[in-house]
């Protein structure tokens, strides 16, 4: 827990528990998407199962260090991050999409719907802090990067591409 860090906080006119809410429902997300990347990879199947497991392996990686990146902030300015499983869906925003349906194309179709609500999450979160709060600003500001690129990634994988590699797209 950081005295100061809490204290910039509050003087720069935030509400430090509506912060540590936000921080930890965007923490309680990530874990999830982790876990549904995660899985999404272990039971893929189908048209370009391998090339789509590959990135869904990447990005559950991506998420976990996102998790890393909130609790470590959350703790700084003086909360919990959830400390049980439980929590990860009660307070989630962007809740769990599971994989019923292993045909990798649906995978792809579920994650790009999981990216576009975590955009929406942090940007929301970035409005909230932007000017007021430079580190956590800069936490989600990098969050919100990664998260962008994912949505493209899988958008690009969706249209036969694969990722940053605009030259394997069949058209
Ligand atoms: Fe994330
Ligand atoms: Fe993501
Ligand atoms: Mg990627």
């Amino acid at each position: 827990m950081g005295m100061k860090a809490q204290e910039l906080v509050v003087r720069a006119g935030l509400d430090l528990n509506a912060l540590l809410k936000e921080l930890n429902s965007a923490y309680c997300d990530e874990w999830l998407a982790y876990y549904q990347y995660w899985i999404g990879a272990k039971v893929a199947e189908g048209k370009m199962a391998n090339l789509i497991a590959g990135e869904l392996q990447e990005h559950a990686g991506e998420e976990l260090a996102h998790a890393e990146k909130l609790a470590q902030r959350i703790i700084e300015l003086g909360g919990t991050p959830a400390i049980s499983p439980d929590l990860w869906l009660k307070e989630s925003v962007c809740g769990y999409l599971a994989p019923k349906d292993p045909n990798a194309l649906t995978l792809l179709k579920q994650n790009i719907q999981g990216e576009r609500c975590a955009i929406e999450v942090y940007h929301k979160l970035l409005a909230m802090v932007a000017g007021k709060d430079p580190i956590t600003e800069h936490l989600v500001r990098e969050i919100l990067e990664d998260e962008l690129e994912h949505e493209q990634d899988l958008e690009d994988l969706q249209n036969g591409c694969e990722p940053k590699d605009k030259k394997s797209c069949a058209k």
